[in-house]
């Protein structure tokens, strides 16, 4: 019986909204928080001026599953999602590898766009931050950071990074296991250039350097070409010893080690910003995908919980949903 059945789901990235679609398809009355001022998360775009566009989270996903090949479909038949065709290349010693020619898929026109296209008809609340849950008897009732009480809910679901999920749920179950869980940090820094870096591959893992990964980001299908922009993100030990640096300090750091992976002078920027992701990626996700107690209801998913990428993600917010809709 789903009629009346009230969800509360808090995080609108990959995991969360792929949870909600679910159960708002099964009849659910499903209503999702998220603190950002966007949706997706760490499947992120961020517009800058002018007319600047760039993926500062995740860069691309693969796939695996038969059941998120299914949505890859329909998201490459109506265009949310492309494949990219950029040479991506592994840099080791001053050599350069091709990488695995596994087909690597963006959103259009930004990463993002799997989360909008995911919350078409749901009910989201974005900006706002859920500081507290509390389970009754007669359901969840969360507290937002503006102190307004909403709920009850019959079944509450956690979609935050570990760590976040953690500080949330507190002696709830499976806080705990959450708390175990470390999650990496990511300083991203964004760069529009005056004239093209030239290259000849659009994406790099690099090692040896401050450096784990960079990439042409206008080279990405359904992106605006005529500048030249670029995602450079730092390793997790790089990002782990300088993560409370400014931004700018980040930013001058990693174009400098930018410039020496290139071997060369960049050209001028006419844009420059840096990101820190506090808890950007789970390197030993817990691999059950996610926790479901039947007893209270409640079900906590994300990627930590599944392969540390997109598709695991998604796929634990589908599991969460399984759950959910099987008790
Ligand atoms: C720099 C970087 C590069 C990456 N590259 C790739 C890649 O190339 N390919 C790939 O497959 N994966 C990549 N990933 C991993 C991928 O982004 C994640 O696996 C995926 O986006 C996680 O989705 P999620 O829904 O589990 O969590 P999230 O996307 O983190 O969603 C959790 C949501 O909860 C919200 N939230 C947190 N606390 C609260 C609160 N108290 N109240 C309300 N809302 C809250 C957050 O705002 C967020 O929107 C990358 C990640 C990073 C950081």
């Amino acid at each position: 019986m789903t009629r009346g059945h009230t969800v509360g789901v808090i995080g609108a990235g990959m995991a969360g909204l792929a949870c909600a679609r679910e159960l708002a398809a099964k009849g659910f009355e499903v209503t999702v928080f998220d603190k950002g001022r966007g949706l997706g998360g760490r499947t992120a775009t961020r517009r800058a001026e002018p007319n600047l566009r760039f993926d500062h989270g995740a860069q691309f996903f693969t796939m695996t599953d038969p059941r998120f090949r299914e949505f890859t479909d329909d998201w490459l038949a109506r265009g949310v999602v492309a494949e990219w065709t950029g040479r991506i290349v592994r840099l080791e010693n001053k050599t350069v590898i091709d990488s695995s020619l596994q087909p690597r898929y963006v959103g259009m026109p930004g990463m993002s766009a799997m989360a909008v296209d995911l919350a078409v008809g749901l009910c989201v609340r974005i900006g706002t931050q859920i500081n507290a849950v509390t389970h009754s008897a007669v359901g969840w009732t969360i507290v937002t950071e503006a102190n307004e009480t909403v709920g009850p809910f019959d079944t509450l679901v956690v979609t935050l990074p570990a760590p976040q999920a953690a500080a949330l749920l507190g002696s709830y179950h499976f806080g705990a296991v959450a708390s175990n869980v470390k999650m990496t940090a990511c300083w991203t820094v964004m760069a529009a250039f005056e004239s093209r870096v030239e290259l000849p591959w659009d994406g790099a893992f690099v090692h040896d350097s401050p450096l784990a990964w960079v990439a042409r980001n206008s080279s990405k299908p359904g992106r605006e070409r005529e500048t030249d922009c670029w995602v450079l993100q730092a390793s997790p030990e790089w990002s782990a010893a300088h993560l409370e640096v400014t931004a700018d300090i980040a930013a001058r750091d990693l174009l400098d080690a930018f410039g020496s992976v290139v071997g060369g002078h960049l050209p001028p920027q006419q844009y420059v910003a840096a990101h820190r992701w506090r808890y950007g990626q789970c390197s030993e996700p817990d691999g059950r995908s996610k926790l479901f107690d039947p007893e209270i209801g409640l079900a906590v998913c994300g990627d930590w919980l599944a392969d540390g990428r997109i598709e695991g993600a998604f796929l634990a917010g589908i599991r969460a949903a399984d759950a959910v809709c099987e008790h």
